[in-house]
């Protein structure tokens, strides 16, 4: 489906192009011959780029030669290698040892007449997170950090050595939001990757909203996760679901329990 501008949404990926080259933000899970499609859709040579390093995002990077990403994905790397991460065998892919080259806050990826920034996220959703920002074309790029649905502030990184704590990702989580909103008068598109896109700036504000109703006590929080796929996770038992507005998240009942009503 084709969302204005030149980018063409499938699922969860983005590709856009410039006059010499053409950006895929993300590559799925490494099922099928995503690179044979991605190439009958644009004749110019395609970097790929990862918004994080999970499974669903980056298993599909062997299909290409190499892969910018977030030296966080070293911590996330589980997420995608582990036995059993992901439901393809993505050693067998044709670049399964492709080249990683990280990228962070100031870089900028030259497509040919049109630049994509990359931005740094604190460790929210997961440790491995970019956001790409097209100024020109006013189109903002954040992955899985905020989204329609709800957003995973859990430890998803099947990483057992990987940092996690609660209170930090919940208040980096409101600072990353903070980040977009300082940003979003220059642009019109929120492109998450996942249950919709674009979406209204105004979730950023009920996000926010979300962290300080926490504090505050005053957010609703849901025993019952109501999301098939979550529910099957190892860790659901320990997750519950927290909404303010229009906002929602995957928590630990635990951080939750400890946090709520505690405004300092
Ligand atoms: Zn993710």
């Amino acid at each position: 489906m084709l969302y204005g501008y030149d980018v063409i949404l499938i699922e969860q990926l983005n590709l856009m192009e410039g006059q010499d080259m053409a950006l895929l933000i993300d590559t799925g899970f490494g099922a099928g011959n995503l690179r044979g499609f991605v190439e009958k859709l644009t004749n110019k040579p395609i970097i790929v780029a990862n918004t994080h390093f999970h499974p669903d995002h980056a298993a599909g990077n062997g299909e290409f030669e190499r892969a910018y990403m977030s030296e966080g994905a070293r911590w996330d790397a589980p997420s995608v290698y582990n036995s059993g991460a992901v439901p393809f065998d993505i050693t067998k892919l044709p670049h399964a040892d492709y080249e990683k080259i990280y990228v962070g806050e100031g870089d900028r990826i030259e497509l040919g007449g049109r630049t994509i920034e990359v931005l740094d996220v604190l460790p929210a959703h997961c440790n491995s997170s970019l956001f790409f920002f097209d100024r020109a074309h006013r189109m903002f790029f954040c992955g899985d950090e905020l989204e329609a649905a709800q957003v995973n502030l859990f430890d998803n990184s099947k990483n057992p050595g990987a940092p996690y704590d609660g209170e930090e990702r919940l208040q980096n989580f409101k600072k990353n939001c903070e980040r977009i909103q300082s940003l979003s008068p220059e642009f019109d598109f929120l492109l998450p990757n996942h249950n919709g896109a674009p979406i209204a700036k105004s979730y950023i504000e009920d996000y926010i909203g979300l962290v300080d109703a926490i504090f505050a006590g005053k957010a609703v929080v849901e025993e019952k996760l109501n999301h098939p796929y979550i529910e099957m996770d190892e860790q659901a038992a320990k997750l519950c679901r927290v909404r303010w507005k229009w906002a929602s998240i995957f928590i630990y009942r635990d951080v939750i329990r400890s946090l709520y009503g505690k405004a300092r």
